[in-house]
């Protein structure tokens, strides 16, 4: 599983290809244009087969949704059909330039507005920007959003409330937005707590920031007094729709009294996720937020499609042209392809699929929350704990069997977090062979503990400094 630096390949002389011979007088560029080549690069000399080999093997060594199951709680890329991404590189779609003529490119500004009337119908939204590139992005546009609806109301509030089980961008969108974050505790079952909630609310709230299901999985059951709450002091209710599949066509956010949204194209809608993108967190509002929404809005006129810029409120640009249209257009294949019936669908199998693992591992496993959950649910590895195996270790155990780790230590409300989401992708062999590796890792522990502490042992690099790489990277070799 080893595998060397592409430099260590190299051998004098050796080259990837081979060029006719010079049949034209030889030019010396180097003393004609002054010095532009560099005599001490030392670059690999390959062959061809070489440099194939190479990143073959690099490639093989990465473990995607492509390689097996992927259960990374909460942040969890669903199904993303292959089709999709060939729609996406069509040449017609690809190559498009945002600076072409409205007129030249009505076709892809009707999926582009055909695709908000769908988001907009999931969401019970009435306004929706495409421009935001991720989850966060969409969230901190979001509170741009938020704030300017009070700047027009000459109101200057200052916090935002957020659950203590929130995912860790709410927290962040809000104090990079420039609020005060308030975290409200949970109740014991998981839940928001109808009376902190009170307590934390005032003429100085400007909004709740919350999912639904939360990040436990669980449906927050008072969610029409959670909103009611927050309306009577004048703040605003937004909704971090990153994980739709936990509803989709069952409840809508809108219904909830949900007043402005945000949702992750990249999760839920088709586009593979992760390594940084690109993605797409479209933005969807009620009417009386849609004067804010960045510019310029995609309207439908009279007989085209165009863009708007005539929009006097508005919290300006927050991506360049329009946001990034291949995620788009995988979202429109997918939510065109599935249909209403087929998102449902979604829903169920996502659901069902959680609730099939939560049943069968939490015998071994403690479930510090009995309530139902939906797409996702956190285990705790507490009782591991006991004989000295953290779930980091689970978690790398887990690498060893050639499966990917849920997401781990979050939400914080959970000691020893191992927060698993299947997703709908999964069929019932491959959820039963995740479970039995992870009740074969919880005997490893009772029998030998040190076996899974020192795990992973079968990957091509065991422990590394995790902090190291994220808080220090060297991107230079
Ligand atoms: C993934 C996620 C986000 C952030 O989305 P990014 O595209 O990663 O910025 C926000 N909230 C929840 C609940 C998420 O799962």
């Amino acid at each position: 599983m080893e595998e060397k630096l592409i430099k260590d390949y190299s051998s004098p002389g050796r080259t990837a290809y081979s060029l006719p011979e010079l049949d034209v007088e030889k030019r010396d560029l180097n003393s004609e244009l002054g010095g532009y080549l560099r005599e001490d690069l030392d670059l690999p000399e390959v062959s061809e087969v070489d440099v194939v080999r190479h990143y073959t093997a690099l490639s093989e060594l990465n473990y995607g949704v492509d390689s097996g199951i992927y259960p990374l709680g909460s942040c969890t890329m669903k199904y993303n059909p292959k089709r999709n991404e060939k729609l996406a590189r069509i040449p017609g779609l690809s190559y498009l330039h945002p600076y072409q003529d409205e007129d030249q490119v009505q076709g892809s500004l009707e999926i582009l507005y055909d695709l908000k009337l769908d988001l907009a119908e999931i969401s019970e939204m009435d306004e929706i920007t495409l421009q935001p590139a991720s989850g966060a992005h969409g969230e901190f546009t979001s509170l741009m959003i938020v704030r300017r609806y009070f700047e027009a109301r000459d109101e200057n509030r200052k916090n935002v409330i957020v659950p203590d089980s929130a995912h860790g961008t709410n927290p962040a969108t809000a104090k990079m937005a420039g609020y005060n974050v308030i975290e409200i505790a949970s109740n014991q079952r998981g839940m928001v707590d109808l009376a902190a909630l009170k307590e934390a609310v005032d003429e100085n709230t400007a909004a709740l920031m919350l999912t639904n299901p939360n990040t436990l999985g669980i449906f927050e059951e008072d969610i029409l007094k959670i909103t009611e709450i927050v309306h009577e002091v004048g703040a605003l209710v937004y909704y971090d729709g990153a994980n739709m599949n936990a509803i989709m066509g069952y409840a809508k956010p809108g219904d909830m009294d949900f007043d402005l949204m945000h949702f992750n194209l990249h999760k839920t809608f088709s586009t593979p996720h992760g390594g940084g993108g690109p993605g797409s967190g479209p933005v969807g509002v009620k009417d009386f937020l849609a004067p804010y929404l960045p510019k310029p809005l995609l309207k439908k006129g009279k007989d085209k499609y165009y863009w708007d810029y005539e929009r006097e409120n508005s919290i300006t640009k927050v991506h360049s042209f329009y946001g990034n249209y291949g995620v788009m257009l995988r979202a429109w294949a997918y939510i065109k392809t599935v249909g209403g019936s087929g998102l449902k669908k979604t829903t169920e199998n996502a659901v069902l699929n959680a609730n099939y693992l939560k049943a069968r591992l939490r015998e071994e496993f403690e479930l510090p929350y009995a309530e139902e959950s939906l797409h996702e649910f956190v285990l705790s590895g507490s009782r591991q704990k006991e004989k000295g195996v953290s779930t980091l270790h689970i978690a790398k155990r887990l690498l060893d069997y050639d499966q990917y780790a849920p997401t781990i230590y979050f939400p914080l409300v959970v000691k020893e977090a191992i927060m698993i989401e299947p997703t709908e992708t999964e069929n019932i062999a491959t959820l039963n062979r995740f479970v039995e590796t992870l009740l074969k890792i919880s005997r490893e522990i009772k029998e030998d503990p040190e076996l899974v502490k020192n795990a992973p042992h079968n990957t091509s690099v065991r422990r590394l400094d995790e902090t190291q790489a994220a808080r220090n990277p060297d991107l230079r070799w």
